[in-house]
């Protein structure tokens, strides 16, 4: 039987290596647990060892667990690509997008987060890889879906996000790692005052400490192969 506590402190701990062979300051990786088509006892027991975010990509295998863990303070994060018919339930039920790629699903989740509730915390997803994948929008398109973003009362834009093609070797992973810190400090050098490198995976984390990633999305690592 997989020990989800056991694997968190593992987990915890390699990031806590990681921050200091890289040197970065203790505590800025953030760990968001990715918890997509796991049950919600696999959550329950992340959140017994102290896991508060929770990572998901699927609405309705999501929507079980948030109803489960109501009242447990836990923060959902949708990391999947957002379809339109599907932005209300998200803007209502969770509390960060990942992978904003579109000016249509912004307006729609601005527009549909309930009044009285904190912006949406979002990150715009970035093409990292060039033509070898196609989700996130191209380095040249970034600033103006920034730009327009920052003007959704409902959004607040955090950072950028990447998931690039998979590569075996360290140096090779870095470079688009490397590349999306580029943008975020570019953007931020013009003023936009993002706090966020949403970056690197159970088999690219070392990669994207090393780089700069302020948020990191694990999931095997901690819950098991899926
Ligand atoms: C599944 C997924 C992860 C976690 O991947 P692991 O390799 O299991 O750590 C991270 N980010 C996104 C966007 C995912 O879909």
């Amino acid at each position: 039987m997989h020990d989800v506590g056991k694997a968190l402190t593992a987990v915890r701990a390699r990031i806590g290596a990681l921050e200091r062979r890289y040197h970065r300051p203790s505590g800025s990786v953030a760990l968001l647990a990715v918890s997509k088509t796991k049950p919600a006892e696999a959550v329950r027991a992340a959140v017994a060892a102290g896991q508060r975010a929770f990572g998901e990509n699927h609405l309705q295998d999501a929507m079980t667990k948030v109803e489960a863990l109501a009242g447990q303070g836990v923060s959902w994060h949708f990391i999947g690509a957002v379809q339109s018919n599907k932005t209300r339930p998200i803007a209502t039920h969770f509390d960060w997008v990942h992978g904003i790629e579109r000016e249509k699903i912004a307006t729609r989740l601005s527009a549909q987060r309930p009044a009285g509730r904190e912006p949406l915390d979002v990150c715009i997803e970035v093409n990292v890889s060039g033509e070898a994948t196609k989700s996130g929008v191209s380095p040249d398109a970034v600033e103006p879906l920034a730009r327009l973003i920052r003007a959704l009362p409902g959004l607040r834009l955090r950072g950028l996000m990447a998931i690039p093609r998979p590569a075996a070797d360290l140096e090779t992973q870095r470079i688009p790692f490397r590349l999306l810190r580029e943008i975020l400090d570019d953007l931020n050098a013009k003023g936009l005052e993002l706090d966020t490198l949403s970056m690197g995976m159970t088999g690219d984390l070392e990669a994207a400490i090393a780089e700069g990633a302020t948020m990191v999305r694990v999931g095997t690592a901690i819950f098991g192969p899926r």
